[in-house]
């Protein structure tokens, strides 16, 4: 099962794929993840991307894409992958179509979880908190100037995929706002009946 995951950053994304990669041994495939990822081993990528990221941008289509293409060859991928914070341009969920086409893969399912956005700052303060809490450090990123940027880039680059997405009749929608298991519940309603 190939599935996307759409909604603004603080959406609960992040936490609903980990619940389905356990459930469904499906890997989650999460673009932040790996550039954070590069960031961290400081390969060329990453020191692409490292400021672009901790000003809350977005890292250009073409690396993105690259990164996913390669990472959709790998065995684990097999029987399928959720894609959480890709696509997050118009240009790349197209470049993604092309990709599944050429490698004659469908997407069975977009999901976009649709959540208020006043309450997706309190919902980051409170994920800041908690990694405080825990002794973790901090993303950069998730720092309310950055955070607030990463919203406003949401809204131009990202908010359109569900327009294009609609229009091909691909996309499902689900209440963010409810808790963690009824909107765990609503999704799983969803890729039960894919
Ligand atoms: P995330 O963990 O998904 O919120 O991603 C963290 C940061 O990584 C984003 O704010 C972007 O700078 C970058 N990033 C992640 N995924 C993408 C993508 N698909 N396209 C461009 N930049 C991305």
């Amino acid at each position: 099962m190939r599935v996307v995951f759409l909604g603004p950053p603080g959406a609960g994304k992040g936490t609903q794929a980990e619940r389905i990669v356990n459930e469904r041994k499906i890997p989650q495939l999460s673009t932040g993840d790996m550039l954070r990822g590069a960031v961290a081993a400081g390969t060329p990528v990453g020191l692409q991307a490292k400021a672009v990221m901790e000003s809350g941008g977005l890292v250009s289509d073409d690396i993105v894409v690259a990164i996913i293409s390669d990472r959709i060859e790998e065995a684990d991928c097999q029987n399928g992958f959720i894609l959480d914070g890709f696509p997050r341009t118009v240009a790349q969920a197209e470049a993604l179509d092309g990709l599944l086409k050429e490698k004659n893969l469908k997407l069975d399912a977009v999901i976009e979880l649709v959540v208020d956005e006043g309450a997706l700052i309190s919902r980051i303060e409170k994920r800041v908190q908690e990694t405080i809490a825990a002794g973790k450090p901090v993303r950069k990123d998730d720092d309310p100037e950055a955070f607030k940027q990463r919203l406003v880039v949401y809204r131009e680059q990202t908010a359109p995929l569900s327009d294009f997405y609609a229009k091909s009749d691909r996309l499902k929608t689900v209440d963010g706002m409810m808790s963690i298991n009824e909107v765990a519940q609503a999704i799983d309603a969803l890729l039960d009946a894919v």
